[in-house]
C-alpha cells in the first residue's frame, strides 16, 4: 500500500485553479520532490497533504486512511506528519534542546524519555554538542537542522519539506542537500519535498515529480527526466537543451526528422508517424564538435559564434546554416569565434517530443 496517495486532487482558490487534477502514489520510505516553476501548484499540493488546505475535489490517503476529500479534512496534528519550512520558525528564547523537546512536552511524555529522544535526535542531525546553546546563537545551517530535528523527534510517518534550504547561502545550501538526502536515507521516513531548484531536486529525490500549471508533467528519476524529457517544458526547465522544430519524414529502424532549413536528423525515437510535427531535443554535452571533418550521421559544417570558458567546461555556440546549437565541451576546449568546425548530434542522444 502507498504511504501517501493523491487521486484526482484539485484545489481551487475562487477562479484560480492551483492544482488541476493530480494522481500520485508515494511508496513507504520514498523521497519524492515536487519540482516546478513558481506558481505551478507544488506548495498548494504539499499544503493539501499537510491538511493546511481543504481540497476542492479528489482525495488524499495516508496508508489506508482517507485524510482529505471534498468537504472532509483530518486536522494536521492527527495526520502523523512533520513539517520543515523555509522559515525555520524556531524559538529564539529557547535552547536547541528545548526547541526540539517542545512537541514532546505538548504530548506530555515522561521527562526522562523526552531527554533521551531529544539527545538521540540531535545526534542524528549532527547537533549532539549544541543542545544547551541558545537558538539565537546558531548559524543558518544549524538552525535548519534544529527545525529538522524538531520535526523528526515526533517520529512522523511522513515528512513534508517546503523549500527548506532557500534561506541558506549558496555554499551551505549545496552541502545541506547531500546531508538531507543521507539523513532521510538513514531514517527511511517517507518524504515530500517542494523546490523550484532543479539541482536540489535531482540530488535529493528518489523520484522527481515535475509540475507545470497545476498538473504533473513528468514523473521519473533525475536521470529519466533529464535524458528523456516528455515535453518541451520539461526539456527547457531541467538543464539546458537545443530544441529544433521539424517534421518526421522517415520511420523505421531510424526515424528521420526534417528541420525548417531542410537539414535531416536521424534518431532512434519510436512511435512516430511520417508527417508528425515534433521538437528534436539534444543536450549541449551531447553536441560533439571537431575541427576535422566528420562524416558520420547527423554531422554538419558549422562556424563558432562564441566560446566561453567556465572552468570545468567550455560553452560553445555554433551556427550550422540556420541551425544554432549550444555545445558544452568537457574538458574545456577553447575555439576562437569564426572557427570553421564540424558538429555532430549522435542519433541516440536526440529525443523527439510531439508538438
Ligand atoms: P512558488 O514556488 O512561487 O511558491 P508554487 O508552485 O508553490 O509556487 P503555489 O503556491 O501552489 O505555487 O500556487 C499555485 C497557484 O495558486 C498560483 O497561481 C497562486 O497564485 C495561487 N494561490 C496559491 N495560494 C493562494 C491563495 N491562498 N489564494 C489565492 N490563490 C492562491
Amino acid at each position: 500500500m502507498a504511504a501517501v496517495e493523491l487521486s484526482g486532487l484539485v484545489k481551487k482558490y475562487g477562479s484560480v485553479t492551483a492544482v488541476a487534477g493530480i494522481d500520485l502514489e508515494i511508496a513507504d520510505g520514498e523521497f519524492v520532490v515536487l519540482l516546478g516553476p513558481s506558481g505551478c501548484g507544488k506548495t498548494t499540493t504539499l499544503r493539501c497533504v499537510a491538511g493546511l488546505e481543504d481540497v476542492t475535489a479528489g482525495q488524499i490517503r495516508m496508508g489506508s486512511q482517507v485524510v482529505s476529500s471534498a468537504g472532509y479534512s483530518l486536522p494536521p496534528e492527527q495526520r502523523g506528519i512533520g513539517m520543515v519550512f523555509q522559515s525555520y520558525a524556531i524559538w529564539p528564547h529557547m535552547t536547541v534542546a528545548e526547541n526540539v523537546a517542545f512537541g514532546l512536552k505538548l504530548k506530555k511524555l515522561d521527562p526522562k524519555a523526552i531527554a533521551t529522544r531529544v539527545r538521540e535526535t540531535l545526534e542524528m542531525v549532527g547537533l549532539g554538542e549544541l543542545g544547551d546553546r541558545a537558538s539565537s546563537q546558531l548559524s543558518g545551517g544549524q538552525q535548519q537542522r534544529v527545525a529538522l530535528a524538531r520535526a523528526i523527534v515526533l517520529e512522523p510517518s511522513v515528512l513534508l519539506f517546503d523549500e527548506p534550504l532557500s534561506n541558506l547561502d549558496a555554499k551551505l545550501r549545496e552541502r545541506m542537500r547531500f546531508e538531507l538526502r543521507q539523513l532521510q536515507k538513514r531514517l527511511g521516513i517517507t518524504s515530500i519535498y517542494v523546490t523550484h531548484d532543479q539541482q536540489e531536486a535531482m540530488i535529493i529525490a528518489d523520484r522527481v515529480i515535475l509540475m507545470n500549471q497545476g498538473r504533473i508533467d513528468q514523473v521519473g528519476s533525475a536521470i529519466e527526466i533529464y535524458k528523456r524529457p516528455a515535453s518541451q517544458f520539461g526539456a527547457e526547465f531541467i538543464g539546458l537543451a537545443n530544441i529544433s522544430s521539424g517534421q518526421v519524414v522517415v520511420t523505421g529502424a531510424t526515424t528521420r526528422v526534417r528541420l525548417a532549413d531542410g537539414k535531416e536528423l536521424a534518431c532512434l525515437a519510436t512511435g512516430f508517424g511520417v508527417g508528425d510535427s515534433v521538437e528534436a531535443v539534444c543536450r549541449p554535452e551531447d553536441v560533439h564538435i571537431s575541427t576535422a571533418p566528420l562524416t558520420e550521421t547527423n554531422a554538419f559544417a558549422a562556424r563558432v559564434a562564441g566560446c566561453y570558458f567556465l572552468g570545468n567546461i567550455a560553452d560553445v555556440f555554433v551556427q550550422a546554416g540556420e541551425l544554432q546549437l549550444r555545445s558544452q565541451l568537457s574538458p574545456p576546449q577553447m575555439l576562437p569565434e569564426g572557427t570553421e568546425v564540424w558538429v555532430r548530434l549522435p542519433p541516440e542522444a536526440i529525443v523527439l517530443i510531439r508538438r
